[in-house]
C-alpha cells in the first residue's frame, strides 16, 4: 500500500495543497462553502495558496475578510478532520456534513475569539460584512 497516494481518491499523491484543495471530495465541501458565501470565483484553485490569496483579493471589507478567513480555516480543519475519521475509523463523512461541520466550527471560533457576547449573523457573511463584530483585539 502506498500511503503517499490520496486514500480518497486514489488518484493522485496526498500532499496538502492535493488534500485540503485539490482532491474531489476537498473541492465538493468548497462547492458547499463557496454557494454559502456566495462566492464563485476561486472554483479553479487548487492550492492551499490560491484559496487564501483568493480570499485576500475579494473586493470587500476588511472584517468580512476577516471573518472568511476564519471560515477558511475551519473549512481546512474539517476537511482534515473528515479525511482522518475515514482512514482512522473507517467513518465516512459526506460533503455536505462537513460543510455543516465548518459552519457550527466558525461559530465556535469566533465565539472563542471574541467572546460569548459576540452576535454572529452568517446572513451578513453572505451579503455584505457590518459591524456586528467588533473584535477587541484587533490588530
Ligand atoms: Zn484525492
Amino acid at each position: 500500500m502506498d500511503s503517499t497516494i490520496c486514500s480518497r481518491c486514489g488518484a493522485f499523491p496526498e500532499d496538502a495543497d492535493h488534500l485540503l484543495v485539490g482532491c474531489t471530495t476537498a473541492k465538493n465541501v468548497w462547492q458547499h462553502i463557496w454557494v454559502w458565501l456566495k462566492i464563485s470565483i476561486w472554483a479553479q484553485s487548487s492550492t492551499v495558496r490560491e484559496v487564501l490569496e483568493g480570499v485576500q483579493d475579494q473586493i470587500r471589507c476588511k472584517n468580512w475578510k476577516k471573518m472568511v478567513m476564519v471560515v477558511t480555516f475551519a473549512t481546512f480543519w474539517s476537511i482534515w478532520r473528515c479525511r482522518n475519521e475515514g482512514i482512522f475509523n473507517g467513518n465516512y463523512i459526506p460533503t455536505h456534513k462537513a460543510a455543516e461541520m465548518v459552519k457550527e466550527e466558525t461559530f465556535i471560533w469566533m465565539r472563542n475569539r471574541y467572546g460569548p457576547k459576540v452576535h454572529i449573523d452568517f446572513k451578513i457573511l453572505q451579503e455584505h460584512y457590518t459591524d456586528k463584530i467588533t473584535p477587541p483585539g484587533q490588530r
